[in-house]
């Protein structure tokens, strides 16, 4: 296990996180967002999906919903201290790491000229969430062809665009044996106002999220910490 906690982030400067619906990002490691934000880390927020699922009874209607999520995100994203969100149109819970997907994921790359990007690991078994899995596997593999003058070069022309910058990933939601452990006590509470922001998520405020504090927990303690989160490296080249 690395011990460097939030120092193996110490290279980053501009950060794009890919996550599959509005919240992912602020439960799976939101407390790492927050402390990067205040070290004057750029970061974006791409939701692949709408969250027009995530109702809590049959008569939600789905656009209406989408709405609200949207809002939500960008509540915690103020609280966060994430500069810019994007929300991608696909309809929650049939997200697929599709060739359209890759392509809008990199001309996210060129746009923000990120140079790090965090998303679902794809690969852990226990991820039984096809959404999450897609976003992880399509934030990864656009990260080479963002990096090739010859894919789509019409994204090259946009204000500001040019190729990805991108030189470190690293996977949240990796299950069992995590190379970076980053302590997030000192923000949990940032954290947990972030979440809170997601209304239509979690009705019963804390109470709601319980299951992330648990899992907080379970990171923090096989650290020496109270809440930690936790994330794999995945070696570029
Ligand atoms: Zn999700």
């Amino acid at each position: 296990m690395d011990s460097q906690g939030i120092e193996a982030f110490h290279d980053v400067q501009r950060l794009i996180v890919v996550g599959a619906h509005a919240d992912d990002a602020e439960t799976m490691c939101g407390g790492t967002l927050a402390l990067l934000a205040r070290r004057g880390v750029q970061i974006f927020l791409v939701n692949c999906t709408l969250g027009d699922l995530g109702a809590q009874d049959g008569s939600t209607l789905r656009p209406a919903l989408a709405a609200t999520r949207m809002q939500e995100t960008e509540a915690a994203a103020r609280i966060l201290g994430i500069q810019s969100t994007f929300t991608l149109g696909y309809h929650d819970g049939e997200l697929l790491p599709s060739l359209e997907l890759r392509a809008e994921l990199t001309r996210l790359y060129r746009i923000t000229g990120a140079d790090t990007m965090f998303t679902f690991d794809p690969y852990w078994t226990g991820q039984i969430h096809p959404d999450h899995r897609a976003a992880g596997q399509a934030a990864l593999d656009a990260f080479i062809p963002a990096k090739m003058p010859l894919y789509r070069p019409e994204q090259l022309a946009a204000p500001g665009a040019a190729l990805s910058r991108l030189e470190r990933i690293f996977l949240f939601a990796t299950g069992g044996d995590p190379d970076v452990i980053v302590d997030v006590t000192p923000v949990y509470g940032v954290k947990m106002e972030a979440c809170l922001a997601h209304v239509s998520q979690f009705p019963e405020g804390e109470k709601s999220l319980e299951w992330m504090r648990e899992l907080d927990r379970d990171r923090g303690e096989a650290a020496g910490l109270p809440y930690a989160e936790a994330f794999r490296r995945v070696e570029v080249w």
